[in-house]
């Protein structure tokens, strides 16, 4: 018996694999455990990699599926690259600050795990004939995701991918991220916003002709096979400190589409060692509003200094409903807040000034709500903040406040100097077609 995944609207259930590959459930829901294990510390003792680990904690979630043979192999494809938990310097301050390092995968930038995740399963579920097309994955992306997707997919053996950005609405690294693989993958410089963009995805998927002609796949952020391998970075890092000092650790998580605080939410649920969540959101206040007035409302999409986080109706709001219940039982097991502009600036050279550490805009808005917590509460626990992205990825807004250079890591300074290509089209199926086939 392997554990079903069910969706959030009708209840329609599937394996992890066939989830998995639906990414939506046909009643338009999202997938979730039906059941979540159930871990003490002591289950994952001798485990000390992050892979050993990975693969302990997503077992019980591949366990009777045909991919349970591959999950050990998943695992090690898949955290290729360290995701440390380091201490700051704060002199002698009683409780410890630590810097959950999510960005030292190739595209800088926590999206690695959960697309080189995907990535794995995929290319072990769909089956490779010479007579089929390859697989085409299209993705929409308004600047991290898209590049984490290419990265993943690079020179995978079946598979083509697609990303559509909007012209001139990325910065000059992303794009460059974006357009950089070459091989296998294509990028297409939509003249629109991220919302063309996602609409000429969804048109593609739908456009029978096309249905036809491709084999069409998608790896958005909404996929369960994005989610699951997130918890484990926070299952690895409570695990380690726990071990050391005997204490949960507290976590402070940016977000913005709910997928990084949802993974670190389960995490707990399932019994890591985990102690109080708060959710830093940037301006775009949905999810903090929600928790004080009890009534959920959807926002138009405020742009941002933290942009990758700029979502005014998040997605996995419905998941972490669903699992957990409405506002009171939400309120008693997370918190949020919402950072402006001004305070995610302040944020980041306070950050520089105190502890000499450069952080993304979206680290910021996590350094933010840690600074502002309750004394009482900030000093009860050791606190973690997820530093989602490196800084050398958002030069463009950390350089001038901090007014100095930023390190750029050598795996995106290598993205950075491939050579790039990408065809321009207009905003309309019509293009995305006639560009879709000259790319083949
Ligand atoms: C995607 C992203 C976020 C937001 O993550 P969610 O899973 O949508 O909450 C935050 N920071 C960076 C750098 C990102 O790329």
């Amino acid at each position: 018996m392997s554990l079903s995944f069910v969706s959030t609207r009708e209840g329609v259930r599937r394996s992890l694999p066939a989830a998995l590959l639906q990414g939506l459930a046909e009643d338009g829901g999202l997938y979730v455990p039906e059941s979540l294990p159930r871990f003490t510390a002591a289950d994952f003792a001798g485990a000390t990699t992050l892979t050993a680990i990975a693969e302990r904690y997503l077992e019980p979630f591949f366990e009777g599926t045909e991919l349970a043979a591959d999950l050990a192999e998943i695992c090690r494809e898949t955290f290729v690259f360290p995701i440390p938990l380091t201490a700051i310097d704060r002199g002698n301050a009683a409780e410890r600050l630590f810097l959950l390092e999510l960005f030292h995968g190739p595209t800088a930038a926590f999206k690695d795990v959960g697309a080189r995740f995907l990535a794995a399963c995929m290319s072990r579920l769909v089956q490779r004939d010479d007579d089929e097309p390859p697989v085409t994955i299209l993705v929409a992306t308004s600047g991290d995701t898209g590049g984490a997707v290419a990265a993943a997919f690079h020179r995978r053996p079946g598979f083509e991918v697609g990303v559509l950005f909007p012209l001139d609405r990325v910065s000059p690294r992303q794009q460059q991220q974006l357009t950089c693989w070459g091989d296998n993958i294509r990028a297409f410089a939509v003249h629109g916003n991220f919302d063309d963009c996602q609409r000429l995805v969804k048109a593609a998927f739908a456009d029978v002709q096309l249905g036809t002609e491709f084999r069409f796949s998608s790896a958005n952020s909404i996929n369960i096979g994005r989610l699951l391998p997130q918890s484990v970075y926070y299952a690895h890092a409570s695990l380690l400190h726990y071990r050391d000092t005997g204490k949960p650790l507290a976590l402070v998580i940016p977000t913005g589409n709910l997928g990084n605080g949802l993974a670190a939410v389960l995490a707990r649920a399932a019994g890591l060692p985990i102690a109080d969540i708060v959710f830093a959101t940037n301006a775009n206040r949905t999810i903090p509003d929600y928790f004080a007035s009890g009534q959920y409302e959807a926002r138009a999409t405020e742009p941002t200094l933290a942009s990758a986080m700029d979502v005014g109706n998040p997605s996995n709001m419905e998941r972490l409903r669903f699992l957990f219940g409405e506002v009171d039982e939400l309120t008693g097991l997370v918190s949020a807040a919402s950072v402006d502009d001004a305070a995610i600036r302040t944020s980041l050279k306070a950050t520089y000034d105190e502890f000499g550490l450069a952080v993304c805009p979206h680290t910021a808005t996590g350094f933010d709500v840690w600074r502002h917590l309750a004394e009482e509460r900030r000093t009860a626990h050791d606190w973690a903040i997820a530093a989602t992205a490196h800084p050398a990825k958002f030069e463009t807004v950390v350089e001038p406040l901090l007014e100095r250079p930023v390190e750029i890591p050598p795996a995106l300074a290598a993205l950075l100097d491939a050579p790039a290509s990408f065809v321009e089209i207009e905003p309309s199926l019509d293009a995305f077609k006639s560009a879709l086939r000259g790319a083949r």
